[in-house]
């Protein structure tokens, strides 16, 4: 497992390599953003979710967990989270988006992914676009998620994009030889997505405690462009 209090792969190594990646995106119909812990969505696709519904196309965030596991002996830490995301995504989006939360135990995916491909067979039709945690992201739960999604996707001709979070801290363009789509942002939609990550307080800044998400980390979802795994 990664330590991200260690420095990592430098965001200036990732910007050499995908600054020239092709551009994508997805086609017009739905997003399903599916996000194993409240900050996932905001990070992976922040941007992408915001000019999604400044467009007025609808989005739905899947919440698989509550991130409670994060910090295990703070209690209370799940209502902490929910309450954030909630604040985080008035902060990114200016028009509504549907939320659906699953509450799977943080940390156990691997061992409720039943209930995940139920969820995502009650949200997807044929023109959603599935937005997954990347499958060998490091996390167990990041990897569970995108495992579950990408099956589904393929087994239902869904279309499907993944986005990484720690594989940038802990993988480097040499160790990740996959196909990259860049989805540019413009000024709006980049600062609606830091000012919504601003407000994951307990990753970023919690009292006593190391952060889940430091500077350094933060870095990787500073780009004026998202990158994802297609
Ligand atoms: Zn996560």
């Amino acid at each position: 497992m990664f330590d991200p209090s260690q420095p990592g792969t430098d965001e200036c190594v990732w910007r050499a390599a995908l600054d020239a990646a092709p551009s994508w995106q997805p086609a017009s119909g739905r997003l399903l953003i599916v996000s194993p812990h409240p900050d996932d969505e905001v990070l992976g696709a922040g941007g992408l979710i915001r000019q999604w519904t400044d467009a007025a196309r609808p989005v739905t965030v899947l919440s698989v967990t509550d991130g409670e596991a994060a910090y295990p002996d703070w209690c209370g830490l799940d209502r902490v989270r929910r309450s954030e995301l909630r604040q985080a995504l008035s902060t990114l989006c200016t028009a509504p988006l549907i939320n659906v939360g699953l509450s799977i135990p943080d940390g156990r995916v691997s061992e409720q992914t039943e209930v995940l491909r139920a969820a995502l067979a009650a949200l997807c039709d044929a023109d959603t676009t599935l937005i997954a945690p990347y499958e060998d992201d490091g996390h167990p739960d990041h990897e569970a998620a995108g495992r579950v999604c990408r099956q589904f996707a393929r087994s239902q001709g869904i279309a499907i994009a993944r986005y990484p979070i720690w594989a940038w801290h802990h993988s480097t363009p040499a160790t990740m030889p996959v196909q990259w789509g860049r989805f540019a942002l413009p000024p709006q939609a980049r600062s609606a997505k830091l000012a919504a990550a601003r407000c994951f307080g307990s990753q970023l800044h919690p009292a006593r405690r190391a952060p889940i998400v430091p500077p350094h980390v933060l870095a990787y979802f500073a780009r004026p462009y998202e990158a994802f795994v297609l």
